[in-house]
């Protein structure tokens, strides 16, 4: 059997290099946002989970999510400008005046409490 390769669904993210930072947006215009235990989808743009394009295999995984639930989810770039600090137990974006540095890892202020 011919194995097709996925097509790319965001290629406007893909002609850049390395470090593409995206959000994904679902077809009622949710951001995905929570773990990788817990998916969940929010209105509110400060919540969505930062992905890295390439690092976390966005385009493969948009391309699961299509096959497996004939829904489709894009991959917004992220405006640099919008992007402050990442939190390194969720991904969650910050400004540096939320951002709390443990020695090893910057943190938003829900996992600094957990
Ligand atoms: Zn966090």
């Amino acid at each position: 059997m011919e194995k097709k390769t996925p097509r790319p669904i965001v290629s406007a993210v893909m002609d850049d290099s390395s470090s593409v930072k995206v959000l994904i947006v679902n077809e009622e215009g949710q951001y995905l946002s929570g773990t990788a235990t817990h998916w969940e989808f929010t209105e509110e743009r400060c919540r969505a989970r930062v992905f890295d394009y390439a690092q976390d295999h966005v385009a493969d995984q948009l391309q699961l999510v299509r096959n497996a639930y004939r829904t489709v989810w894009i991959a917004v770039k992220l405006d640099p400008h919008e992007a402050y600090e990442f939190c390194d137990r969720c991904g969650a974006r910050m400004t540096a005046t939320y951002a709390w540095f443990s020695g090893k890892f910057f943190l938003c202020p829900g996992c600094r409490t957990q």
